[in-house]
């Protein structure tokens, strides 16, 4: 299949919005990362997501509106607590789970009686829900466990001949994919953190529980809350190693194992004394420009030649936690405390 590389001009979206409506997915910019977007209510539109993905069955998907109108016939109910968190934070990085409603496929859910929505606040993500006249379910727009893409050309060197189209709206802002939090139950439960925080989440709510699945391994048969958690995710080809020890230890560890593929990701200004090439991505009290930065930097590590990754442990708080948490899946858990 030969995948049409589209600008956000209204001639092109008139072209994108149209094969949406057909059926065919189509890779979208949105502020967090770009998005594998297709018909939510159309089985087989959904079906391609996965198969272009290779995801597995079970990893339910994120469908995307762009008006109140649009929720409503999607979910049983709106608790309010979904309620004062759309007034504060949508349009923007925030997905929320409610209890589906007939109207989208059992698929779309990965068999699960909830479903997880979102309005982006990107102009493009928003005039594409519109033209189409479709909510839009849609995953990042990697190949299933790849780093998620923030650029169109990411997404290109994924997606190229296995989708229809891939609109290029620039780079995006945020960079990691949407906070994802449960309403399901009496309290907010934080599934996937993001640029929208837990303890902002709590502001709003009183309370949210953040999911032991965010900073750790499942344990041998137990079930994930959000099935995302289950897999591998967000990895390079690199292996990344998270190092848990001060700046000094950390520079020390990573020098008495130098040699060939040995890199380091490092914060800005916190590269002097290492002997290993590195690749930067944001000052060590700049959460918001590593949450920018981290999927691009695991994908530069690859074609740089890196085999392991030495990096530290960010903060497990705040937007930290959404950077944590995407290095931890990144590296499959090996953590090395110094
Ligand atoms: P992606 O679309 O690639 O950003 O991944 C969507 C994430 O949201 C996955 O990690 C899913 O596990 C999670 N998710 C989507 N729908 C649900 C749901 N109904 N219940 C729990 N987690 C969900
Ligand atoms: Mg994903």
């Amino acid at each position: 299949m030969e995948t049409l590389h589209l600008t956000d001009s209204p001639a092109d979206l008139a072209v994108a919005a149209k094969l949406l409506a057909e059926g065919e997915p189509v890779a979208i910019p949105t502020e967090t990362v770009y998005g594998l977007a297709a018909d939510a209510r159309n089985e087989q539109a959904v079906a391609r997501i996965f198969a272009a993905k290779g995801r597995p069955q079970d990893n339910p998907l994120i469908v995307h509106i762009a008006a109140w109108e649009q929720l409503l016939p999607l979910v049983t109910e709106i608790p309010a607590h979904a309620k004062a968190l759309a007034e504060k934070y949508w349009p923007g990085p925030l997905t929320m789970i409610f209890k589906r409603s007939e109207a989208i496929p059992a698929s779309v859910s990965g068999g699960l009686d909830t479903l997880a929505i979102r309005w982006p606040s990107h102009p493009v993500a928003q005039a594409l829900i519109r033209e189409s006249g479709c909510p839009l379910a849609a995953p990042s727009a990697n190949l299933s466990g790849s780093p998620s893409p923030t650029t169109a050309a990411r997404t290109a060197a994924d997606m190229d001949g296995r989708i229809a189209a891939i609109v290029d709206g620039g780079p995006c802002e945020v960079g990691v994919e949407s906070t994802v939090v449960s309403l399901v139950g009496d309290v907010p439960q934080l599934l996937r953190p993001g640029y929208v925080t837990a303890e902002q989440i709590a502001e709003v709510c009183g309370d949210c529980r953040v999911n032991e699945a965010v900073t750790k391994p499942l344990k041998a048969g137990e079930a994930a809350a959000s099935p995302g958690m289950k897999y591998k995710h967000y990895a390079p080809s690199a292996r990344v190693i998270l190092l848990d020890g001060s700046p000094d230890a950390s520079i020390d560890y990573v020098n008495a194992h130098a040699g060939v593929g040995v890199w380091a990701l490092a914060y800005d200004g916190e590269t002097e004394g290492l002997q290993v090439p590195f690749i930067t991505y944001g000052a060590r009290n700049d959460e918001a420009a590593q949450a920018h930065a981290i999927f691009e930097a695991l994908r530069r590590a690859d074609e740089l030649g890196a085999q392991i990754l030495y990096t530290s442990c960010p903060r497990a708080g705040g937007l930290g936690l959404a950077v944590y948490n995407r290095l931890l899946r990144a590296a499959a858990f090996e953590v090395i405390e110094l």
